[in-house]
C-alpha cells in the first residue's frame, strides 16, 4: 500500500502530531535523528533530498531550525512549507545575559503549551485532509481522539497551580509557556540554548539561588550534558531530576511508541515532586 500523503517534519513534537493524526496514511520522516540533541541539527544532503519530495514540509519556527530559512529558498518550496509558529500563540523572548546569539524575538519552545499543541494538531488535520479528502473522515475521528487525551492533560497539569514552591531550576529555558501557565519561574543554566556554557559567576548565583529559595531539585535534561546541574545540586545539597523540553526522545522510545503526552506526564509526576504540591 502507498501512503497517499508525504510529510517531513523537523522535531520530534511535530513528528509525533502528524504521527497520531495521519497513522499508516501518511509516509512520514522526520529530520532530527532519535537520540541527539535538537537545537544543535543541522541537516545533511540526504536529508534536502528527502525533503525536495515531500508534499509538505512542517518546520516548528525559522527561530529553532535557523537553518531551514536558506534550504526552503533553495529549493523553492515555499509553497508546501507549513511554519507552525504562524499558527500557534508565541510568547515573547525572555532576555537574559547569555542569550545574545540568539535571533528571534519569540520563544521558539511553543509546544511545551498543551493549548498551542492542540492547535498545531488541528492544523495538521486541516492539511492532511485537503491533500487527501477521500480519508478527512478519518483524520477528523484521529484528531477528535488525540484532543481528549491531550484535554485530559490538561486537566492533570491543573494540580501545579495547588504548588507551595513554584521555583524551578531547568538546563535550559525551554519551560516559558508551561512556566506562565501554571504561574511557575523557571531559572536555566544554559539560556535559551542547551549547549551553553554558563560563567561561573552565573553558577555562583544558582547556586545561591537554590539555597535561598529552597528549590528541592535541580534539573538536567537528557540530550545536553548534566555536569554544571549535578554540581549545583551537590553544592546546595538538594537532588537533581530529568525535566524533558520535549525536544526529541531516544531511540529506544521511539520503538516503545513513546510520544508527547507520555513525556509531558513524566514531566508532570516530576514537577509535582520538585514544588511542594498538594
Ligand atoms: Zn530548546
Amino acid at each position: 500500500m502507498f501512503a497517499d500523503v508525504s510529510i517531513t517534519t523537523t522535531i520530534f513534537p511535530l513528528y509525533d502530531v502528524v504521527k497520531n493524526i495521519g497513522g499508516d496514511n501518511v509516509k512520514l520522516t522526520n529530520l532530527v535523528p532519535f537520540g541527539v540533541e535538537a537545537h544543535e541539527f543541522e541537516p545533511k544532503a540526504k536529508d534536502i533530498a528527502a525533503l525536495s519530495k515531500s508534499d509538505y514540509f512542517i518546520i516548528s519556527s525559522p527561530v529553532f531550525e535557523t537553518w531551514s530559512t536558506k534550504i526552503i529558498s533553495s529549493l523553492k518550496i515555499q509553497d508546501k512549507t507549513i511554519d507552525m509558529s504562524q499558527k500557534v500563540k508565541l510568547i515573547e523572548m525572555k532576555h537574559s545575559e547569555h542569550e545574545h546569539e540568539h535571533k528571534g524575538s519569540y520563544d521558539p519552545h511553543y509546544w511545551l503549551s498543551i493549548d498551542n499543541y492542540m492547535n498545531v494538531a488541528k492544523e495538521v488535520a486541516a492539511l492532511l485532509s485537503t491533500k487527501d479528502p477521500e480519508n478527512a473522515k478519518l483524520y477528523e475521528a484521529n484528531l477528535a481522539a488525540y484532543l481528549v487525551k491531550l484535554e485530559a492533560l490538561k486537566t492533570d497539569y491543573e494540580v501545579l497551580k495547588s504548588c507551595k514552591n513554584k521555583k524551578v531550576i531547568v538546563n535550559h529555558d525551554a519551560f516559558e509557556y508551561l512556566a506562565q501557565e501554571y504561574g511557575i519561574t523557571q531559572y536555566s543554566i544554559t539560556g535559551m540554548t542547551p549547549e551553553t556554557k554558563p560563567s561561573p559567576k552565573q553558577i555562583a548565583q544558582l547556586i545561591d539561588l537554590t539555597k535561598k529559595e529552597k528549590i528541592p531539585t535541580v534539573f538536567f535534561e537528557e540530550f545536553a550534558s548534566d555536569k554544571v546541574a549535578k554540581s549545583i545540586a551537590k553544592e546546595a545539597n538538594v537532588k537533581t531530576d530529568a525535566l524533558r523540553p520535549v525536544e526529541n526522545i531516544t531511540v529506544a522510545e521511539s520503538k516503545k511508541g513513546i510520544g508527547y503526552i507520555d513525556i509531558m506526564k513524566e514531566n508532570l509526576v516530576k514537577l509535582h515532586d520538585a514544588m511542594d504540591c498538594q
